[in-house]
């Protein structure tokens, strides 16, 4: 990629936009056409095919976050978002990092696990011993089902099993569970994995004399985690009257704050996920299994926490780390079939899963970073408003040169709203 083709990108025209990313070597000149006619559309057929009852599309703005370095290597991210604001606090958080080398990912190999629930039997403990010594035979009944993903490389690998009982005298009846872990290759692997789960259920009844009450993948995707880790030098941190020391220290504290308060928690982790979800969709993965496994995890302790940490190093500098459970994929689903995920691909240079894994815990950092820093400095507000101030100039009526116009004088009214707007709008 020749990055000096994307310099102060933000400040180019759509049209120059687009030539960049296909000059820098981004995209291709299909894309760069595509992207000119504007073009990026579900078409009505597809569209009927991918859901029932279909009426039309529901567009979300699709941009690009520039300046992330990932493990050594320059990544123009596509990020799918309404709100303001996400993309430019991406990219500058990004640029900042890139000060300390970038982004360092690890993501081990992944697996995900499929659940057969069974109610009705008798002795558990004798029951999990059959199945534990039976599981050979329920790896090779759940890869008979699902043949192709074995071809691939996938299948089965491995099998516990939980006696799921609560402590508290609920006085609801033990259910066994019993896990398949499972390498889905590239794919999210939701159907893989419950045609599994629906393939070994009968046997997995004979041997316990149990009934499969649940049949189905688990989105608590806890052996599909992806670390990204960044050092920022704390002369980076510097701004406004605050010392990039006080500025680190501040960042550690907000997150100390995030950590112990599950108030602050859920606000702080949302941070993260505002660049993680414009992935997940831009790359037409399933957001609601992301965000349902991330929330889980953050939970793991008990208490609901920051999934970010945020420490000092022996030489004083800042140094930031995020673990997510992503259960995503690069194939099937919407992934295959959508424009602007396929798009998406080409503009992050087709990634393997767990790239895309170190990619998409990477932004969920640089959001936090971004966030976090501006929380303890100036305010959320300053930067916010500034494009929030846009939005309301177009609600209001503004059309062209005008939004630009309206909304800098709005940033100097005493209130900013939508009436606020109109009444600068009519003056104009
Ligand atoms: P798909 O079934 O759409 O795609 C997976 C298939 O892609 C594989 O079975 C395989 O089929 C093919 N494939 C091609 N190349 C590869 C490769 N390199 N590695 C692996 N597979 C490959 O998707 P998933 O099974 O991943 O399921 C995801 C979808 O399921 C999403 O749309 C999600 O929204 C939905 N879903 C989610 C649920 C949940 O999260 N709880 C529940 C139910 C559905 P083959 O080998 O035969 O070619």
């Amino acid at each position: 990629m020749d990055t000096t083709k994307l310099s102060k990108f933000y400040k180019k025209s759509h049209e120059e936009k687009i030539s960049a990313l296909f000059e820098a070597g981004v995209i291709s000149d299909e894309d760069k056409q595509t992207l000119l006619s504007n073009n990026l559309d579900l078409n009505l057929e597809t569209g009927s095919n991918m859901i029932e009852n279909h009426l039309g599309n529901y567009p979300l703005p699709l941009g690009v976050a520039m300046n992330f370095v990932i493990d050594g290597t320059n990544k123009v991210i596509p990020m799918a978002i309404e709100e303001p604001s996400v993309i430019a606090a991406a990219s500058f958080a990004a640029k900042i990092i890139s000060t300390g080398g970038g982004f360092s990912t690890n993501v081990p190999d992944r697996q995900v696990i499929g659940q057969v629930t069974l109610k009705h039997v008798g002795n558990m403990a004798e029951a999990r011993e059959i199945v534990l010594n039976a599981k050979q035979a329920i790896l090779d009944r759940a890869n008979e089902a699902h043949p192709s993903i074995v071809k691939r490389g996938g299948g089965a690998r491995d099998l516990t099993v939980r006696i799921l009982e609560e402590t508290d005298q609920t006085g609801f009846p033990a259910f066994l569970s019993v896990h398949l872990h499972i390498d889905t290759k590239e794919a999210m692997g939701a159907n893989i994995i419950n045609t599994m789960m629906e393939g070994i259920a009968p046997y997995i009844e004979e041997l316990t004399g149990g009934t499969a009450l649940l049949r189905i993948l688990s989105n608590y995707a806890t052996e599909s985690l992806a670390t990204s880790q960044c050092v920022i030098p704390a002369h980076a941190l510097k701004t406004g009257k605050y010392t990039g020391e006080e500025v680190r220290d501040r960042i550690i504290e907000a997150t100390q704050v995030a950590t112990i308060d599950p108030y602050r928690a859920v606000t702080h982790n949302k941070g993260i996920m505002n660049g993680v979800d414009a992935v997940v969709v831009a790359t037409g993965n399933d957001w609601r299994a992301v965000e349902a496994s991330v929330h889980a995890y953050a939970s793991r302790s008990g208490q609901y926490r920051s999934l970010t940490t945020w420490g000092k190093s022996e030489q004083g500098d800042l140094v930031g780390s995020l673990t997510l459970p992503l259960p995503i994929g690069t194939v099937g689903g919407a992934i295959s079939i959508h424009p602007a995920a396929q798009l998406s691909h080409t503009i992050l240079g087709h990634p393997n899963v767990n790239e895309l894994a170190g990619i998409l815990a990477s932004v969920g950092l640089a959001q936090n970073f971004a966030a976090v820093r501006a929380l303890v400095t100036d305010g959320i507000q300053k930067g916010h408003m500034g494009l929030h101030a846009r939005s309301l100039a177009i609600s209001a009526g503004a059309k062209g040169e005008q939004v630009q116009k309206v909304a800098d004088l709005l940033k100097q009214a005493p209130h900013m709203n939508l009436d606020a707007a109109r009444s600068i709008l009519r003056n104009l």
